[in-house]
């Protein structure tokens, strides 16, 4: 194995490994560093992926016992095999770790297994064995927040990590965070039947998203009875027994109460993972919250050393993490490799989903820029009806003066795939009026999209 590389990469996630590809597709030789058993980082292993297919067997669990009669198709005696949809699960995320494996072979990117070290620039150890470089890349990732007071031990009081991995649905799962990955992971064992408290320490859910999506969202969750506890901090979780015990306070009241949970799920945010890096001893600078300080080109202030993903600022988002690291390999061989952070889309894989790109109302608000809004439901919507799946709505703002495309907010059915239209319009830069005037396909649910352009002009056609 050569101990000498163009490029070496700490960390496998989709970051490191997406920078490892596109760095050999350009020419260069490269190595990627992954202490883990599997590549693919959180994305695959923990994250993501094992998320999704948990989501998506969850789902068809609860249309099998639920939604199907509706459209007249009758089953009874529906029953949940749990250990089957882990397995089902472990299967899908082996397929994709092995992926990237073969993605690595076919590359000739070697993969050094272990704890990578920056020992200085151009300098890496892995395992006592020193590996030299001409660019280190710092694509570590992150881990959940912790909570003083609350404890992880991955079996009663569990992370997202713990909660992908639970052998049999909880009597009593409590959520502390109503953020991505709680309203995700709830969703998941509310559908195979446990009864599901949020507890949030603000006074509304999915902070940073449109604020009317983020009530709507809460009410329709609300329906699929989710319980809900927001303006509430929790103080304490202690292990009693077979169970957990809470201890929580409404920060309106000023009450204290405790809360009886056969589990919780502690999802209060992730932090960057740095430990153990060297970066002190190598003298990369970190800011407040702990991430890899970068500039423009995703330099640290070390030369020859650059940080992409979870590690450094900006969302914590698989594909804002890819795209870093498509750009970030194109600099090093000298091309312009750019990210356009105005135009990646963030997506809440529910029932429904939640969707969004660009600025929300909020932040026009905040930053004096005038706009427009137009909205859609899907109750107007031909298809969406047929589906039987009307909750929600698009919302697209546009700037007032130009009509340019500035932001876009969907719940609704397949969000996650109608933002793709709007992320593409707001990278074209183009108009309301441009969306508008595209002809989408009949009947469709990306009709509502065209719609809600429509109406930023007040021209819907079909309300
Ligand atoms: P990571 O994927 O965290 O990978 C970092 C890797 O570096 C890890 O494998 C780690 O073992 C390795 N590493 C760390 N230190 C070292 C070292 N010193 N030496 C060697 N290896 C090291 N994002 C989405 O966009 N869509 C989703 O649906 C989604 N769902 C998620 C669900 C859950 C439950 C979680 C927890 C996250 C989810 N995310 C999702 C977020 C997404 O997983 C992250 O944004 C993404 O994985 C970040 O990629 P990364 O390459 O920066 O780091
Ligand atoms: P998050 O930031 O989405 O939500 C955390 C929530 O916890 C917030 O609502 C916050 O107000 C609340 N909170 C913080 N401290 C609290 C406290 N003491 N008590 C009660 N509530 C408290 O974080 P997350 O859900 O842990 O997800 C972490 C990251 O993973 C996110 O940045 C997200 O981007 C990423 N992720 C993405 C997806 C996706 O794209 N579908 C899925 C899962 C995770």
């Amino acid at each position: 194995m050569p101990d000498s590389f163009d490029l070496i990469v700490i960390g496998s996630g989709p970051g490191g490994y997406v920078c490892a590809i596109r760095a050999a597709q350009l020419g260069m030789t490269v190595a990627c560093v992954e202490k883990r058993d599997t590549l693919g980082g959180t994305c695959l292993n923990v994250g993501c992926i094992p998320s999704k297919a948990l989501l998506h067997s969850s789902e068809k669990f609860h249309e099998a016992g639920h939604g199907l009669a509706a459209h007249g198709v009758v089953i009874s005696g529906v029953t949940l095999d749990l250990t089957k949809m882990q397995a089902r699960k472990a299967e899908v995320v082996g397929a994709n770790t092995k992926g990237v494996e073969f993605l690595f072979k076919k590359n000739k990117i070697t993969w050094l297994r272990g704890a990578g070290r920056i020992l200085g620039a151009g300098r890496v150890d892995v395992g006592g064995i020193e590996y030299a470089a001409k660019h280190i890349v710092i694509a570590t990732g992150s881990d959940s927040s912790p909570l003083p007071g609350v404890e992880v031990d991955e079996k009663r009081i569990v992370t997202s990590t713990g909660a992908l991995e639970l052998d049999a649905v909880p009597g009593h799962l409590v959520v502390i965070g109503g953020g991505v990955i709680g309203l995700e992971l709830g969703s998941v064992w509310k559908r195979l039947g446990a009864e599901v408290t949020v507890v949030e320490f603000l006074d509304r859910l999915i902070p940073g998203n449109d604020g009317e999506v983020a009530k709507q969202f809460e009410r329709i969750l609300t329906r699929q009875g989710m319980k809900f506890r927001l303006s509430t901090k929790v103080t304490s979780a202690k292990i009693e027994g077979d169970g957990v015990s809470l201890t929580v306070e409404s920060l309106k009241k000023g009450t204290t109460e405790t809360i009886a949970a056969d589990i919780v799920l502690l999802a209060v945010g992730r932090r960057p993972h740095t430990e153990g890096l060297g970066l002190a001893e190598a003298g990369v600078v970190l800011d407040a919250r702990g991430r890899v300080i970068t500039d423009a080109n995703f330099a640290t202030n070390v030369a020859g050393i650059h940080a992409i993903g979870d590690v450094i600022a900006g969302p914590m988002l698989a594909h804002k993490a890819e795209e870093e690291g498509v750009a970030l390999a194109e600099i090093l061989a000298g091309q312009h490799g750019h990210v356009n952070y105005n135009a990646i889309p963030g997506v809440i894989y529910t029932w429904p989903e939640v969707a969004s790109v660009g600025q929300t109302e909020e932040q026009l608000k905040e930053s004096g820029i005038a706009y427009n809004i137009g909205k859609f439901p899907f109750t107007a919507n031909g298809r969406a009806r047929a589906l039987g799946m009307t909750d929600g709505f698009v919302k697209i703002l546009a700037d007032k003066a130009s009509d340019r495309v500035l932001g876009c907010h969907i719940i609704g059915p397949e969000a996650g795939t109608l933002i793709a239209e709007v992320a593409m319009a707001i990278e074209f830069g183009a108009s309301s009026e441009d969306i508008g005037r595209i002809c989408h396909a009949h009947p469709t649910l990306n009709e509502v999209v065209k719609e809600a352009a429509l109406a930023v002009e007040d021209r819907a056609l079909h309300i």
